[in-house]
Parts: C-alpha cells; structure tokens; sequence
C-alpha cells in the first residue's frame, strides 16, 4: 500500500487517529471511501480526509461492498492502517453527522467577515453572441439601467465589510462589455469611496480594445478574465454566432487576449468540448502555444470541460454536466495534453483541499449576485425562491430567513460517498436529480484522479530513467 497524498493537514488534526471500535461491534468500509481501477491498481480516496492510497488488487477485498469484518482483522498491518485513517470504520458510525461537525469546525475558524465581500453582478443580460448551450437562452435581455447601477452602488457601500476591508466583484452576463459604462460608474463609485476590490470577468473576448483593456486592468481592477474559445476561426464563429458586425471574431478575441494579457490581466480560456469539436480543442491548444510568446503564456491558462446542457443552471461553481462518459474520458485527454504541453503539475490544492464552500450558498451572508434588475439572490443560478429583495428596497428580512434557514442532508446526500465534496443544501436547482448528481460528482473525481494517478506516474518514470542513466545510483 503506497500513500500519494497524506490528505488536509486540517481533517487530520481535528479528526486524530480513529479510536478503537467498541467492543464485539464489526467494523466496515467508511461511506467516504471512493475506489477507482487504474493501471494495475486501485486507487483510494478518502472524500473527507482527501487521503488518496494506491493498492495492490490482491488488497481490495477490505473494500467490497457490504463486507463486514470482527475486531480480529486490526490485528493485521494494513487494515490497522486504513482504519486508523478512516477508511474502516465502525459499523454504527453516523459519517454525515461526523462531516456536518467538522465542516461547522472549519467553518467557524474561517471567521468570515461581517459584510459582504464577495458579489457576482449582471451588469447586462444582453449579448453580441448567440451561443447555443448559453444557459441564459430564454431569459429577457435586458441592460442594468443608470438608476439600478446607482443603488447598487449605495447597495455596495452601504454592507461594505466592516473588518475586512477588501470585497471581490464578479461581472458576469450577458457579455459584461456590452454594458462598460456601468461598470465604469460602479467602479468610479467604489474607487472614489476608496473601498479596497478586486475583480474578475466572464467574458466572450470580442469586444475589448488596447484602452478598454488598460481600464479593466487599471480602473476596474481586474486580475483575471475567463473567456471561452471552442474551436479554430470556423468553429468558433459557427458556435458563437455573434450577431454585432464583428468581421473575423476569433482574430478579434485572440488580439483582446494579447491587449489584455499586456495590460497586466491573467486570461484563462475555457474549452467548451462536446462529441463535435474534440478535434478543434486539440487544435486551440497547439495554436495558443505558438501564438503566444513564452513570457504571454505565464498569464495564460488553459483548461477543457465538457459541455453543459439544458439541464445546466448556474454559473461558474455549480455546471451540470450532461455529457457521456466516453466524452469525459476525451476531456480528460484533453487536459492531459494541456498540462504535458505546458509542463504543469495537476492543481493538487483544488483536490486534496477539503472544500468548506461549496458554492455561495452556504456564506449568504458574504456573498451575493445582482442581476440586471438589481434584484438580490443567495443562488447563482437565480431561482425565484432563492430572491431575497433588491438594491432598491434592500434585503427584505422574511426572504432572507426563507433562503437562509437550515436545510436537513437529504437520505441520498446523506449515504453519498461525495457528500463532503458536494452540497448537502436541500434546495440546490442543479442537485435535484439523484442520478444527475452523482453522475456529474463521479465523472469530476475520476477525472482529478486519473489527472493525478498520471503524473505521479510520469514522474516515477523520469526518476526511473535518471536512476538508470546515472548506471544504477540515485542522482543526488
Ligand atoms: S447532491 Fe447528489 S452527488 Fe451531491 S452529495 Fe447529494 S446525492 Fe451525492
Ligand atoms: S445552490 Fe446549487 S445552483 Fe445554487 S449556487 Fe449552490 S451549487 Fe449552484
């Protein structure tokens, strides 16, 4: 049995070493344990320790399902182990109950701020592209008008932090740059009050020009722009179909990525990949490499994701994947070539580091969107139950307890191995199917952990080859 990731420092030390079971009670596979075959082996995860193990086949029968074994087996080294880690447990251990306190732990050592800090603003739905799986298709299109932009700067200053200083603006859409004006007033507002942010943007990319993209950088404050590239010029603009007199969009929105990147801003492109374009992802990935220079590339991230469909509700933290497993394994290719081409590590923090939010939900009180509208929501995917008042009227103190009140783990959640990497909020809109859910949470994990299992695997190979180059002995 090999240890890859010893798991989160912070589970480790609230949670020790597993106390023996009680006497005659029989001792099971924890519900937390996830286990996956490759290449010889099997990988384990621990979903709520984030601990990840290899293991020898020959080992997997502690894992089968249901088995239950007496208190003779922790007299042998390795089931020893993988109990004192959690991986066994006693057979009455109520998992969820255990999840629910140290995350209440965790959560209160966070000591969040006493305001909000983080908003996602819709300074516009309206767009100059007509993406067909935009999860907007259907709503109105509307621009935030200067009266709404004024409230929600009164809105902004008056919750402003009262410790910590420092509040984070999302401007998502729409295309925000169909609407730069408000966000140059909001901005202009913030910077003037001289309250400390920091920004981010979803954007398409097409629109910005050499001075736009120095005021995003300057004036708005923006480190990182998220903009998505599905394919080569003819892809893309199939894709896109942008309705505005853009002549050549994928020329226009690879010379915004240069103008930004010059301006100081990071750009990560997005990748939408689905059975059609899988070959046009390959081909974005070679292009970027030659046509940004060395020094461009070190602001320049890029990753793949298979495309959410219809069923797809809410922005960035919460993309319901509906796609097949034989496109996520594409995905997962993909992204390898990604990390090989650009020599990188897999994002070890993003697996290994126990989540205590999942998505906005679960710090109302910190985070909030406001759509076009300046209508307020604790969801980001904006269903009218989750609406709790305005930047006009303020928050309206009935809605606030309606979508703050505690929410029960449901039977399924509760019994999920992923339940400490998901959320148990009841009222989720992207969580409702069973199924769905645990689809979408499984082929996220395979996908990490095959990421991971690769590069370890890379990497013993090279030190391998050192060992051997070097005639037998470990280069110092
Ligand atoms: S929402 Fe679905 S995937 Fe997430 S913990 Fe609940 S059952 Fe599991
Ligand atoms: S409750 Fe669900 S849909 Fe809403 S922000 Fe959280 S994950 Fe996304």
């Amino acid at each position: 049995m090999e240890c890859l990731w010893s798991g989160d420092p912070r589970v480790r030390v609230l949670l020790g070493k597993q106390k023996l079971p009680e006497e005659g009670e029989k001792i099971r596979l924890s519900r937390f344990v996830y286990f996956l075959y490759s290449e010889g082996r099997y990988l384990l995860f621990h979903t709520l320790t984030r601990k990840l193990l290899s293991l020898p086949p020959q080992m997997i029968d502690y894992f089968a399902d249901g088995r239950l074994f007496s208190q003779d087996v922790l007299a042998r080294e390795v089931p020893a182990k993988l109990y004192e880690d959690f991986f066994l447990v006693p057979e009455s251990t109520l998992e969820s109950q255990i999840y629910l306190e140290l995350m209440d732990v965790l959560r209160l050592k966070e000591e969040l701020p006493r305001g909000i800090t983080q908003y996602v603003i819709l300074p516009t739905t309206t767009c100059n592209a007509r993406c067909f799986y935009c999860f907007e298709q259907g709503m109105k299109y509307r621009k935030m008008s200067a009266e709404t932009v004024e409230d929600t700067l009164r809105f902004i200053l008056r919750h402003k932090p009262k410790d910590r200083k420092r509040i984070h603006i999302h401007w998502f859409g729409g295309e925000p740059m169909c609407a730069a004006d408000n966000i140059d007033r909001i901005c202009a507002g913030l910077n003037k009050a001289e309250i400390e942010y920091d920004a981010e943007m979803t954007s398409n990319g097409s629109l910005f020009t050499e001075e736009t993209a120095r005021r995003a950088f300057e004036a708005w404050k923006i480190s990182e722009i998220q903009i998505t590239l599905d394919g080569m010029a003819e892809e893309y603009a199939r894709r896109k179909r942008y309705t505005s007199s853009i002549k050549d969009p994928f020329a226009a929105v690879i010379r915004s990525m240069h103008l930004l990147i010059a301006a100081g801003i990071k750009i990560t492109v997005r990748l939408n990949v689905d059975e059609n374009n899988l070959g046009e992802a390959f081909r974005v990935v070679d292009y970027l490499s030659e046509e940004f220079t060395e020094e461009e590339r070190k602001k320049l991230r890029t990753y793949a994701h298979s495309l959410f469909g219809q069923l797809g509700d809410g922005l960035n933290a919460c993309p319901v994947d509906t796609g097949s497993d034989a496109l996520e394994a594409r995905v997962v290719e993909i992204n390898e070539y990604i990390r090989r081409r650009g020599r990188m590590a897999p994002d070890m923090d993003a697996v290994f580091r126990l989540k205590t939010h999942y998505c906005m939900v679960t710090a109302p009180e910190c985070n909030v969107l406001i759509d076009a509208d300046g209508q307020l929501f604790a969801c980001d995917a904006m269903p009218e139950y989750m609406r709790y008042g305005s930047v006009k009227t303020d928050i309206d103190p009935d809605a606030w307890k309606r979508v703050t009140a505690p929410c029960a783990v449901r039977r399924e959640c509760g019994e999920c191995v992923f339940l400490p990497q998901c959320t148990e909020f009841d009222r989720c809109p992207s969580r409702m199917a069973y199924d769905q859910c645990f689809r979408q949470e499984k082929r996220r994990l395979d996908r990490e952990l095959r990421a991971i299992d690769a590069f370890y695997r890379e990497r013993q190979n090279k030190q391998r080859d050192a060992v051997e180059t070097a005639g037998g002995k470990p280069i110092q």
